[in-house]
C-alpha cells in the first residue's frame, strides 16, 4: 500500500499552462472588468491592467484543492496576492503550535502517570522554530 501525504499548505500544484494563463487572464479582464484594466481585488484599489494581473484563486483557494478555473480564479495584484499567501501560512503556524501543545499535554500525562516512551515511540517534543 502507497500512502502519500496530503498536499496540504502548498501552493505549488495545479498551475495552469502559459496558454491556460493568458486565457484566465483575458477572461478575468473581460468579466471583473472592461476588457482593457481591472480592479484588484485585494486591498490596495488599484487598476490592473494586462501585464499586472496575478491569478487567485477563489471562492476555494489552492490549500484548499482550489484549481485554476474560470469562476474559481479573481484578477489581484502581485503585492496583496503575496500578502496573502503570507497570512495562510501564518495561520498554518498558529495550527502547527496548537498541535505541538496538544501533544505535550499527551506526554506530560503520561508521564504524569509514570508511562516510559521507548526513545523512538510516542510524540517528539521538538522545540518550534521561533
Ligand atoms: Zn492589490
Amino acid at each position: 500500500m502507497v500512502l502519500r501525504r496530503a498536499n496540504r499548505g502548498s501552493n505549488k500544484n495545479q498551475k495552469p499552462s502559459s496558454y491556460e494563463s493568458r486565457k484566465l487572464k483575458t477572461w478575468m479582464l473581460a468579466e471583473f472588468g472592461d476588457g482593457l484594466t481591472v480592479l484588484c481585488h485585494g486591498t490596495c484599489g488599484r487598476h490592473l491592467f494586462y501585464s499586472e494581473i496575478t491569478k487567485d484563486r477563489f471562492p476555494k483557494p489552492g490549500r484548499k484543492g482550489g484549481r485554476y478555473v474560470k469562476g474559481n480564479v479573481r484578477p489581484m495584484c502581485m503585492s496583496c496576492n503575496a500578502s496573502e499567501g503570507a497570512r495562510s501560512a501564518a495561520e498554518e503556524r498558529r495550527k502547527h503550535q496548537e498541535r505541538l501543545a496538544r501533544r505535550r499535554a499527551v506526554y506530560a500525562e503520561r508521564k504524569r502517570h509514570g508511562l516510559q516512551d521507548r526513545p523512538d515511540s510516542g510524540p517528539r517534543l521538538v522545540e518550534p522554530a521561533a
